[in-house]
């Protein structure tokens, strides 16, 4: 974690959030369905009069053989159970998996005991983690305008990962309302010291509905990474944001924020509504406790297995997910069922025997949540390897039915890529949009080391109703989309892994 003050800085360098300037920065790209003919190499104009063709350079990469192999995939995954099975033993019987629990060790061993039963060769690389624990949370108005005498109003919250505590009583101080960093600069020192600062910015609920839901949550998820460092640099006591997200359930959403060295917590969108309402009529003050605790950190594991590949084992292509989720919910849609569609990947191409020319190599990361530490450990170990690491894929935006891919790619790639992706066009599944950043933060690393990354673009409406919550949990998962999802990643992993030249960087 670099320490980064400005906040542009700040959303670049902590990883998790390089997803959400992806959308920042995208422009749809229109994909070159019309491609020029191999006779003439001047690029032609689109034409919606001519059938589409593929160049000969794609014909040379997806022979037909290959192309109905792509197809039997397809197919294979959409009547296939085998990435639900995973999510339902992960989030059912497992639980949360919140770095340094038991649970994540345990999933550890589960995903790895499942792909070596697949046939693969399976690693743990150890990796330092990070152990926070959740303690008591609670939040009441003890004084307030029109306050019914000898009652408070509860407000409903949750600590931010890596919170620090109150004391086990709690704390009392009056509270200030900011919509933004600006009002927060405005109030300075004087009215900020000694206070417990509510941020109450409102996640765009019209941006989420119309599609653009993680520009949304690039644009509120600043206050909750920054919004308690900010807030202790004028004196505050404790910091709180209204909860990222834009479901109407009174459900706080937890999730990663820059070590503050305050106790930090995240409202829940209908309590900061109570709060701003009563902060603008006169005098607030909460009676505020959280009790987490930063144990020492734990010896986890990064999960790699390869399923080799039969003429250039040393190229590798990624598909991956990352096996920790936060401790509310059972972490189904963040992230069970991006392990279990990768893990579906190697499952499809075994159970068809079939046998690409390049390693696909399945990783279940640890730590996405609260640092990276799985992603920065691979990538100083591997960083040798990269050179011949293809392509990487991860899904990480949920489980609701694919479009198609995020890609970080060259425009040469791209274009490479495209007969994969029209693979996919019976279950909607076609779009290579372009991205300027890595589309997952795992593959973010590789991806500055040039090595060309892509990730499962979902639906993504509702992902923010229940991510970070209590409520992401197995049955906010659809069986057939996630079966869409699997084909999708195992379409594209196994096209990256099987083509005659490998993708152009
Ligand atoms: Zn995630």
């Amino acid at each position: 974690m670099t320490k980064i003050r400005c906040l542009a800085g700040f959303l670049l360098s902590y990883p998790s959030l390089t997803k959400v300037t992806n959308f920042l920065l995208i422009g749809f790209y229109i994909s070159a369905s019309f491609t020029a003919s191999a006779q003439n190499q001047k690029p032609k104009p689109p034409s919606w009069a001519a059938p589409q063709e593929m160049s000969a350079a794609q014909r040379e990469n997806f022979p037909a053989p290959l192309l109905e192999e792509l197809g039997r995939i397809k197919e294979a995954a959409l009547g296939d159970d085998y990435a639900y099975q995973v999510v339902a033993h992960l989030t059912q019987n497992i639980g949360p998996r919140p770095s340094g629990s038991a649970q994540a060790e345990a999933a550890v061993d589960y995903v790895a005991e499942e792909l070596r039963r697949l046939g693969l060769e399976v690693r743990l690389e150890e990796v330092k983690v990070p152990h926070w624990v959740r303690g008591a949370e609670t939040a009441r108005l003890v004084e307030y305008p029109g306050q019914v005498p000898g009652t408070a109003q509860k407000i409903v919250l949750t600590a931010l990962g890596g919170s620090t505590a109150t004391p086990a009583e709690g704390l009392e101080a009056d509270v200030v309302v900011v919509n933004n960093f600006d009002a927060l600069r405005a109030l300075g020192r004087e009215k900020v010291a000694g206070k417990i600062v509510l941020f109450n910015e409102v996640f765009d609920k019209q941006k989420a509905e119309a599609g653009l839901t993680f520009y949304a949550y690039g644009e509120a998820v600043r206050y909750r990474g920054a919004g308690p460092r900010a807030a202790a640099d004028l004196g505050a006591v404790a910091a709180l944001v209204r909860s990222v997200g834009d479901a109407d359930f009174r459900l706080p959403h937890t999730g990663w924020s820059f070590p503050a060295g305050i106790p930090a917590g995240a409202v829940t969108a209908e309590d900061a509504e109570l709060m701003a309402h009563l902060a603008a009529q006169g005098k607030i003050r909460m009676r505020l406790t959280l009790t987490p605790q930063k144990l020492e950190d734990v010896v986890s594991h990064n999960v790699i297995a390869d399923l080799k590949g039969s003429e250039h084992p040393e190229e590798m292509v990624v598909v991956s997910g990352h096996l920790d989720s936060w401790d509310l919910g059972t972490g189904a849609i963040d992230d069970a069922a991006g392990v279990a569609v990768a893990m579906e990947a190697a499952e499809l191409v075994q159970k068809l025997k079939l046998r690409p020319r390049r390693t696909i190599r399945v990783i279940a990361w640890m730590d996405e949540e609260s640092g990276g530490a799985g992603s920065k450990t691979y990538d100083k170990e591997h960083v040798g390897e990269f050179p011949r690491h293809v392509a990487a894929i991860e899904s990480d935006s949920g489980a609701a039915h694919p479009l198609g891919f995020e890609a970080k790619l060259s425009k040469e790639a791209v274009e490479a890529l495209r007969p994969a992706a029209d693979a996919l066009e019976s279950i909607g599944a076609n779009v290579l949009r372009e991205s300027a950043y890595a589309p997952g933060a795992d593959i973010a690393g590789m991806s500055e080391a040039g090595v060309p990354t892509l990730g499962i673009m979902q639906d993504g409406r509702t992902y923010f109703h229940y991510h970070h919550t209590a409520a992401d949990t197995l049955d906010k998962i659809v069986p057939g989309e996630l079966r869409e999802n699997a084909a999708a990643l195992a379409v594209m992993g196994y096209a990256l892994a099987a083509t005659k030249n490998p993708l152009p960087r």
